[in-house]
């Protein structure tokens, strides 16, 4: 039988199975943050239910959000004031018990401790981190160039993964810069690279140059890519491939659960939920306005929402993620995965509303990418007031490619014009700017040039 789920005791089971498997470990969690957290008994109680009522998925699906970024944050300062750490008053644990923490980037505003465990913890979600890569050809002692901006950045928690499955993490702080990284990369000769689809992207234009060889002489067996919609786009997917001369693997552990990662399907096979006995996060979407429950069917678009299901720092329930994603709930049609997959569509926050219809930056890159290589594939959407809703036309900053003329210029326009009526029935306006002229950021690339306040 196949190894499909990081944990051997799935792989026998049906989906019903699976889900009786989450039901029983949902129960006694949410009994222990009730237990052990004064800010998730005040959720039970303002919504007018006990955790002895939640005994199914179903009723799960009908409690209201607990908790988002912005709550978790308030979460944080409350904690801080009153017990002196970080970790939110939705710490489960004594926090002397945190064995590990991390946060999201904090680029915006205060950053939250969403990634703090104790050992325990880490023994339970390093298999399930790691059992991704293994899936994906990863072997004892294989070396892996990681390369991530934040040393305290939630991808920490990766290197615990790696680690565990016999991975040899080669860890190189983004910030040292992409001559470091390439000295690093000719030097130690990884077999893989885990980072972001910004900065493999980067890295190609870089290499010949410093190491005097390109990203493709350096023989990796595949590419790890994770936080941004990228090789979901068949256009950004060929492209890393052919440079790279090898697969490339999309992943992601939001909030260090939704463990997930794509095979290798010709075709986007939305990322494989390799840990469903650690989180919900692939069995519960809502509405991203409404935030009311969306049903899960094969197709299903919304908001992911994670309840953890064994965990003791700092369990999440019913938590708001701000990802909204396509969901896939039939067996992966490349590999025969047998779980729950899913595709990143955008970030909420990033959602734009064009004459009430909402509308993913993603989405437009999509069109643009098919434009390649008339265009560079970089781009940003100008927005002069503050979203979601823009006053059309919507403003598109698009890099031509040296190759094509001053004169050929407005016709292009055109046709990227057109495709993006003919499939998102909106006109942009497209503002030409040179190759190489939009910054290519190490990190997460911007969707969007702001020009207001
Ligand atoms: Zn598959």
């Amino acid at each position: 039988m196949p190894r499909y789920f990081a944990n051997p005791d799935l792989d026998s089971l049906s989906s019903e199975g699976v889900r009786e498997y989450q039901e029983q470990r949902l129960r006694s969690q949410l009994a222990y943050c009730y237990e052990k957290s004064d800010f998730y008994r005040k959720k039970f109680q303002e919504c007018g239910a006990a955790p002895r009522d939640i005994k199914t998925m179903d009723d799960l699906h009908a409690l209201p959000i607990f908790m988002n970024k912005e709550q978790e944050r308030l979460n944080s300062l409350e904690s801080l004031e009153r017990f002196g750490h970080p970790f939110g008053t939705h710490l489960c644990a004594d926090p002397r018990d945190i064995y590990m923490t991390g946060t999201t980037s904090g680029t915006t505003g205060v950053p939250t401790f969403t990634y703090s465990l104790t050992r325990d913890d880490i023994a339970n979600f390093a298999p399930a981190l790691g059992h991704r890569f293994v899936m994906n050809g990863l072997e004892y002692g294989d070396r892996v160039l990681f390369i991530f901006a934040l040393g305290i950045y939630a991808t920490t928690i990766s290197l615990f993964g790696l680690r565990s499955v016999g991975g040899v993490p080669i860890d190189v702080d983004a910030r040292a810069g992409s001559e470091l990284m390439l000295r690093f990369a000719a030097q130690t000769r990884p077999r893989f690279m885990a980072t972001t689809v910004s900065l493999s992207e980067y890295l190609i234009g870089k290499a010949k140059s410093i190491i005097g060889m390109e990203v493709g002489d350096l023989h990796f067996k595949g590419v790890f890519v994770t936080g941004e919609v990228g090789v979901s786009i068949p256009e950004v997917r060929q492209r890393l491939e052919q440079a790279y001369g090898c697969p490339v693997y999309d992943y992601w552990a939001p909030a260090a659960h939704a463990i997930a990662i794509t095979c290798g399907s010709p075709e986007y096979p939305g990322m494989h939920a390799v840990a469903p006995d650690l989180c919900t996060a692939f069995h519960d979407l809502v509405d991203p306005d409404t935030k009311k429950p969306i049903p899960i069917v094969n197709g299903a678009v919304g908001e992911m929402v994670v309840t953890s299901l064994k965990r003791q720092a700092a369990p999440l329930v019913k938590y708001a993620t701000g990802d909204i994603v396509e969901l896939y709930t039939e067996p992966c049609p490349h590999c025969g995965f047998p779980g729950h997959r899913a595709k990143l569509i955008g970030r909420a926050d990033d959602m734009l509303v064009v004459k009430g219809v909402n509308l993913y930056p993603a989405a437009i890159k999509q069109i643009v990418e098919t434009f390649t290589p008339e265009v560079t594939g970089e781009m940003r959407v100008v927005l002069d007031t503050k979203p979601p809703r823009v006053v059309p036309p919507l403003k598109l900053k698009l890099e031509r490619s040296a190759s094509v003329s001053d004169d050929d210029l407005d016709a292009l326009a055109e046709r990227i014009i057109r495709a993006t009526h003919d499939q998102l029935k909106i006109r942009p306006v497209i503002i030409w700017t040179e190759p190489g002229s939009l910054e290519k950021s190490t990190r997460k690339t911007p969707l969007f040039e702001k020009n207001y306040e």
